[in-house]
């Protein structure tokens, strides 16, 4: 009797595991909601990002819990804040040993791999099969590094990541066991340098201009003062491929060559200056980083058409992701960091036949933070040995949000000094309104979204929103406190003193 229950049980194990569906994440560097066609992008076409939304899941209000590369991707692999995973800015290393969702993942018997861009110094953990950039990586002819070593690869980063992804879901894996497949692109980050077969995209068009691009910063100290990621003042002679790129083959230079000259031409020929100039910047800028996400989207397309192939796409779940959002010239920036809605919301589209209802759209404060129990729900892992701070999605995919979801939302920016000058901030996000705290300047935004959804004027002296402003204070404690914040991550900024306390003395704000 004995044998047969566990045969019986063994049977139902066997069962239940077949089932499980597989998660293929598709992750980029840098991708802005504002360059997505199903986000309302008025600049460019997505229609692979797009088929996913329309079969699946958007998401429009998907924040990240700190706006920067490796930070971003050190909460999705934890589940935990940046105080907590020990990746506070890009100047970290990834503490490997730790908890992570592809560990837990694998112990229930899923296959993990992950490909591209990794970006967390230490060797990726928890995966059976890896290969990844050196750090950024370049858009041509990347060196890999695996398990075996590190040897370069002919060919265009994007679709070398996408050929690598393929070829694993093709013959690297065991065909009887669910999988976990990462996909994670270099583009479109710094310096948005076009694929072969894009170089030329756009060259006939003039790209609209944001609303927000010739934003003075009045009102706002932190933007007005060191910030450094202007279209205007900041894009180098590489960004603006004034310069031949090196490290190219042969022919990839000619073709680079011939669509670059001619335009260089007649940029140095136009002699443009002030506005004029900042417009040519923010074209030649924009159109590169544009051309970027088509091959990204590209790709996109090849990885769902061998899913369809296959007759995987039935039991995969599809994610579309970025580390963060973007200003594609919104505050006349580029760049991200901030917790302007632009470089705090990131894309987020998911399909799961027969569970997500197609064409849906959700408003749910949902985030990178989610990311790692949402797997591990969908793996069926009910107990995780240290507490994560997320929450799953599966209830929000199945259309159940539940009644307690989270209606605010804690960020913490913690890169200055660093690249770009972007002051260290912490935050909360209501549905109408958002507080800001630059602590080193001793300087406090509050907007109110449904009036100023830029993000132009800060109403935080204003006589009116002192309750509102009492009432953002009281939540923002709450959260670091929930979160587990501990005062001494709020770093002191070199060369000046340790900021004093602006909120009644409590020490914890
Ligand atoms: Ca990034």
């Amino acid at each position: 009797m004995k044998t047969i229950i566990t045969l019986l049980g063994l049977l139902l194990s066997f069962s239940s595991h077949a089932k499980r569906p597989n998660i293929l994440f598709i992750f980029t560097d840098d991708h802005g909601y504002q360059a997505i066609s199903s986000y309302g992008s008025n600049r460019n076409k997505t229609p692979n990002i797009d088929r996913i939304a329309a079969e699946g899941m958007r998401f429009e209000n998907c924040f990240v819990t700190n706006a920067i590369c490796g930070p971003s991707r050190a909460v999705i692999l934890t589940g935990k804040h940046s105080h907590l995973n020990g990746f506070m800015t890009n100047g970290n290393r990834f503490d490997g040993t730790q908890q992570t969702f592809p560990k837990l993942l694998r112990k229930k018997g899923y296959q993990t791999a992950i490909f591209g861009k990794w970006h967390l110094k230490t060797d990726p953990t928890g995966f059976d099969n890896w290969k990844v950039l050196l750090g950024q990586g370049p858009y041509y002819n990347p060196p890999m590094k695996s398990e075996e070593g590190t040897k370069k690869i002919e060919g265009y980063t994007t679709d070398i990541i996408t050929d690598l992804t393929l070829e694993w879901l093709k013959d690297g894996r065991n065909k009887d066991e669910p999988f976990m497949l990462m996909c994670q692109h270099k583009a479109p980050h710094r310096n948005w340098q076009p694929g072969p077969d894009h170089l030329n995209l756009y060259d006939d068009v003039e790209m609209p201009y944001p609303e927000t691009f010739w934003d003075d910063y009045k009102g706002r100290t932190a933007a007005a003062s060191t910030q450094a990621m202007t279209v205007a003042n900041h894009l180098s002679a590489n960004d603006l491929k004034l310069n031949q790129p090196r490290n190219l083959t042969t022919s990839q230079l000619a073709a680079w060559n011939a669509a670059y000259e001619p335009k260089n031409k007649a940029f140095k020929e136009a002699k443009l200056e002030g506005k004029e100039r900042i417009k040519w910047q923010y074209q030649r800028y924009v159109k590169d980083y544009l051309r970027c996400v088509t091959s990204v989207d590209d790709n996109i397309g090849r990885l769902l058409k061998y899913l369809d192939e296959s007759g995987l796409a039935e039991n995969t779940i599809v994610i579309y992701s970025s580390d963060q959002g973007w200003y594609l010239g919104e505050h006349g920036w580029y760049d991200k960091r901030w917790m302007y809605e632009e470089s705090f919301r990131t894309p987020l589209v998911v399909r799961w036949p027969g569970t997500i209802k197609p064409g849906s759209v959700n408003n749910d404060f949902v985030s990178n933070l989610d990311f790692a129990q949402t797997f591990l729900d969908i793996a069926g892992v009910s107990k995780i040995p240290e507490p994560m701070q997320g929450h799953s999605l599966v209830p929000i995919f199945k259309g159940n949000t539940p009644n307690n979801w989270r209606k605010s939302f804690y960020y913490h920016y913690y890169e200055f000094p660093g690249a770009h000058s972007v002051r260290r901030h912490y935050g909360v996000r209501k549905d109408d309104y958002k507080l800001i705290h630059f602590y080193n300047l001793n300087a406090w935004e509050l907007f109110d979204l449904k009036k100023d959804p830029n993000e132009l004027k800060s109403v935080y002296s204003e006589p009116n929103y002192q309750d509102i402003v009492k009432d953002l204070k009281s939540e923002l404690g709450q959260l670091r406190k929930k979160y587990k914040v501990p005062e001494d991550t709020r770093p002191v900024q070199r060369g000046n003193k340790k900021p004093k306390n602006q909120q009644n003395g409590k020490k914890n704000k």
